[in-house]
């Protein structure tokens, strides 16, 4: 059975046909341009495509994931330009005639890695991104967290301790300064060291900055939410011994509170890398296809 996925991102739109990793017989991408024009190239692209089942949408957000809500399946209060309420899901599955499941980007890429990735069986995840913006999705009891409105992980806030490094820099959230996402993010990085992230060395001080930035905020999800396993990817994770860092400082955070090998000997098999990749979005949407009931 054949199977649609699809991740609006910020900046790309990603398309596939398939049933999992290997079994992906047609992809496309292309930008993510006005709402018109990217939802038209998704509609052409699966309307020339093998006829599927079901189609998962992982998108950018806020998104409304509430399927008792009027504006289901919309992209809510985003900051990107000309996307505020607009509906995504429902002009997709009326113009294709196809079931659709929707969800946030990180959410559905939870899903991917929990089905085919490193997040193979635990049935609770937190799935990080650090790329361009930071995001967490949250899988409990395999599926994907929504609650009143769907985790917003990027937002949260983290100490701004006594070390001057941190204190002095403002952040580059539009809407909050300082939280997660603009002092930790790709472009917080380029913002205060004057160069993109994979354009600084290896042993720039700003990593040991980013560590115990994505440590703390990894930590209060780790205390609220109790994942089983912590998977870690975008493009900021590309750095050698970026993920080491992280695990050593969020042992040393934890200060051996909470007696589990996960948090401690076994931490190198609990807070992971990614399996699937840049595939995670999309792959994680087909696997958000697969739980529409047909
Ligand atoms: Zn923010």
């Amino acid at each position: 059975m054949l199977y649609g996925g699809v991740e609006t991102g910020g900046t790309w739109c990603v398309c596939a046909v398939g049933s999992g990793p290997e079994e992906i017989v047609e992809s496309a991408q292309f930008h993510t341009t006005c709402p018109e024009e990217t939802l038209a190239r998704i509609v052409a692209f699966f309307a020339a495509g093998p006829a599927v089942e079901a189609l998962g949408i992982g998108s950018f957000g806020p998104v409304d994931v509430d399927r008792s809500s009027p504006t289901w399946g919309y992209v809510t209060t985003t900051p990107k330009p000309g996307w505020q309420h607009v509906s995504v899901a429902s002009v997709v599955a009326e113009r294709l005639g196809v079931p659709v499941a929707f969800d946030t980007d990180v959410n559905a890429a939870a899903l991917g890695e929990h089905r085919w990735g490193t997040g193979q069986g635990a049935s609770s995840l937190f799935y990080l991104t650090v790329g361009t913006g930071i995001g967490g999705g949250l899988l409990i009891d395999g599926r994907p967290r929504h609650g009143l409105v769907h985790p917003e992980m990027g937002h949260i806030r983290v100490p701004r301790d006594s070390d001057p490094d941190r204190a002095d820099f403002r952040g580059i959230c539009p809407v909050h300064g300082d939280c997660w996402e603009g002092v930790a993010s790709g472009p917080a990085i380029a913002e205060r060291c004057g160069s993109r992230p994979e354009e600084l060395p290896e042993t720039h001080p700003i990593w040991r900055i980013e560590a115990a930035y994505l440590a703390l905020g990894i930590l209060s999800v780790v205390l609220i939410a109790s994942p089983e396993r912590v998977v870690v990817g975008g493009g900021v994770m590309d750095h050698p011994s970026l993920l080491e860092m992280i695990r050593e400082q969020l042992k040393e955070l934890l200060g051996g509170y909470l007696e589990t090998p996960a948090l401690a000997d076994e931490i190198g098999s609990y807070v992971v890398a990614p399996a699937l990749g840049d595939r995670a979005g999309v792959l994680g949407a087909i696997a958000l296809a697969q739980t529409v009931e047909v």
